[in-house]
């Protein structure tokens, strides 16, 4: 096979940072495994047993690649009760990614910049370079608050979009309400889109969750069932925003993932009612729990959301300490997958308690070393 066979598209970024941990992983026995992005909690059985009666039931065919009114008749009706826009309009879509992906090729020109806020999810920095847009990294350290001073700074006659994510991957941190307020305003006034991805909106632990789209009715945004339910593998998430958007959206799904999985729409749509705040109360101890032993030892910004937190490497590079960390099994994650800078290590404490306090120990022994 010819070298030349592969698209230049795929050689403008590499995914060799998280895949060398996840390699060491599958070599280690009984790892202290904080690496991981997704819940530890069970699928409620309710939702659980709609799959499996939707599957029973013969709803494996196509859906409507909109999404299924069972499911996206109710989302819409939980929208225009949250916002009463007029023009806002859901799509029900392969995943929260599904709907990022659907999102920037709707949005995005090549040569448009897309601004977005360093660290960042993976997913963000690769997902702009396949469509050729330019990716115009704001840095957010120390405290991974938003400088939205800096953001009307950099914002060009090239800007298309701002892409917000809160409660984030990989910090945990919130935007305050002063920020989300500020930037859902910035970005009306200078007429550019702000792409809310909220994933993690579930879980928000010292303040009420607080979507831009309150202060902005032009907000996309990008949801999803994966995190909130824990089933990641089901791929299932929604979008909602101006009318033209999601059209827009819609058109590009149809010859793209054509539909969300039909078993997870019937499911998704039980999901809605079920209370998942205990799971979200729990992490919050989770969080707590973590905080706590890393405070000595490390330099961390308190995580209000999400499952991560963010801690500085105690000496040297992020990279040359994580290495050291899985030598005595404990996987984590370098900052640099999610950044410019090589300074931090990302944990996910969506964990059994005993594995994150075994992580705290190996932890504070390096700092101390
Ligand atoms: N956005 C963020 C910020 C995420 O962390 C993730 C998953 N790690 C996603 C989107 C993608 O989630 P999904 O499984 O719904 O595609």
């Amino acid at each position: 096979m010819s070298d030349a066979w592969i698209a230049d598209r795929t050689r403008a970024f590499d995914s060799s940072g998280i895949r060398k941990v996840f390699d060491l992983a599958a070599k280690l026995t009984d790892p202290i495994n904080l690496s991981i992005g997704q819940p530890d909690f069970g699928v409620p059985l309710e939702v659980q047993n709609a799959a499996i009666e939707a599957i029973r039931g013969g709803k494996n065919g196509y859906a409507l690649t909109q999404g299924m009114p069972v499911l996206r008749d109710k989302l819409q009706a939980q929208v225009d009760a949250a916002f009463n826009h007029p023009d806002r309009r859901v799509i029900v879509t392969s995943g929260t990614s599904g709907g990022l992906v659907l999102a920037m090729w709707s949005l995005v020109n090549p040569g448009d910049e897309v601004i977005v806020f360093d660290p960042f999810f993976v997913m963000y920095e690769s997902l702009v370079k396949l469509i050729g847009g330019k990716c115009v990294l704001i840095d957010t350290y120390p405290d991974f608050q938003i400088d939205v001073e800096r953001v009307a700074a950099a914002i060009t006659p090239r800007t298309k979009l701002i892409l917000l994510n809160s409660p984030a991957n990989p910090t945990g941190v919130v935007a305050s309400p002063a920020v989300v307020r500020q930037l859902a305003e910035l970005a009306a006034e200078r007429n550019v889109v702000l792409l809310s991805d909220e994933i993690y909106r579930e879980f928000c632990y010292d303040e009420p969750f607080l979507t831009p789209a309150s202060f902005n009715p032009d907000t996309l945004v990008i949801d999803g069932f994966s995190k909130s339910h824990a089933i990641t593998g089901w791929r299932l998430g929604f979008a909602h925003g101006p009318r033209a958007i999601i059209d827009a959206m819609i058109k590009l799904q149809q010859y793209t993932f054509v539909c969300a999985p039909q078993p997870a729409q019937w499911a998704g749509a039980v999901a809605m009612d079920i209370d998942m705040s205990g799971h979200a109360a729990d992490y919050r101890r989770k969080r707590d729990l973590l905080v706590a032993g890393l405070a000595d030892d490390f330099e961390l910004v308190t995580p209000g959301g999400a499952f991560y937190a963010f801690p500085k490497a105690p000496r040297g590079t992020a990279t040359e300490f994580v290495a050291r960390a899985i030598e005595r099994g404990l996987l984590i994650i370098p900052g640099n997958v999610f950044s410019r800078r090589d300074t931090h290590f990302r944990i996910s404490y969506a964990a059994d308690d005993a594995v994150i306090r075994r992580g705290i120990d190996v932890l504070q022994k390096l700092a101390r070393e």
